[in-house]
């Protein structure tokens, strides 16, 4: 079971690696990963399991979070609605993606955005397109397209980042942390 301590922490240099383009068919390690990766942010956004295996919060992860320089990324994102008796969520699973489209709008997190490898409060504006469609490859190698908007168009392009070494606090300026706050949307 996967441990909050074994995700690296961003002063790793493994984090700054390009990761490279995956090939099919997927071998088992990558398939395990991907699963282990899946169940962790899961549990993660649940209280008592969360708290009874010290899991942080987190919605999306990398693979070279875990030192595995390849170009994919799970996401799951909480969809509970009032009604809904347990917690629901969707998952997906990104290998080998880009961004094929993107808005002209833009937006950021309120709040400042988070990382499961940055254990610090980091203010500031991180430009995000407010909707995204990526094109990316499911575990089978087939082509899948995704429509991602708000928090999870701006984590499709954090876990992005992630795969070309960029971490979010990259994008903010020390000097000027909310630069640009007026030309965009908070959410
Ligand atoms: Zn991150």
């Amino acid at each position: 079971m996967l441990k909050t301590k074994d995700i690296l922490d961003e002063k790793d240099k493994r984090l700054r690696l390009i990761s490279k383009e995956v090939k099919f068919p997927l071998t088992k390690k990558d398939k395990d990963l991907i699963d282990t990766m899946i169940k962790y942010l899961h549990d993660s956004q649940i209280d008592e399991l969360a708290e009874k295996y010290d899991l942080r919060p987190g919605m999306g992860m990398s693979a070279i979070q875990l030192g595995v320089p390849k170009r994919y990324f799970v996401v799951v994102n909480e969809i509970t609605e009032e009604d809904d008796e347990e917690q629901k969520f969707d998952t997906y699973i990104l290998i080998n993606p880009k961004i094929i489209s993107n808005s002209m709008e833009q937006i950021y997190v309120d709040e400042g955005e988070g990382c499961l490898s940055v254990n610090r409060p980091v203010e500031g504006i991180v430009p995000r397109y407010a909707r995204v469609t990526m094109e990316a490859y499911d575990i089978e190698g087939r082509k899948i397209h995704i429509r991602g908007r708000e928090e999870l168009a701006i984590c499709f392009q954090h876990e992005l980042d992630h795969l070309n070494g960029i971490l979010f606090t990259d994008h903010i300026d020390p000097k000027n942390p909310f630069k640009g706050k007026d030309q965009m949307r908070g959410i």
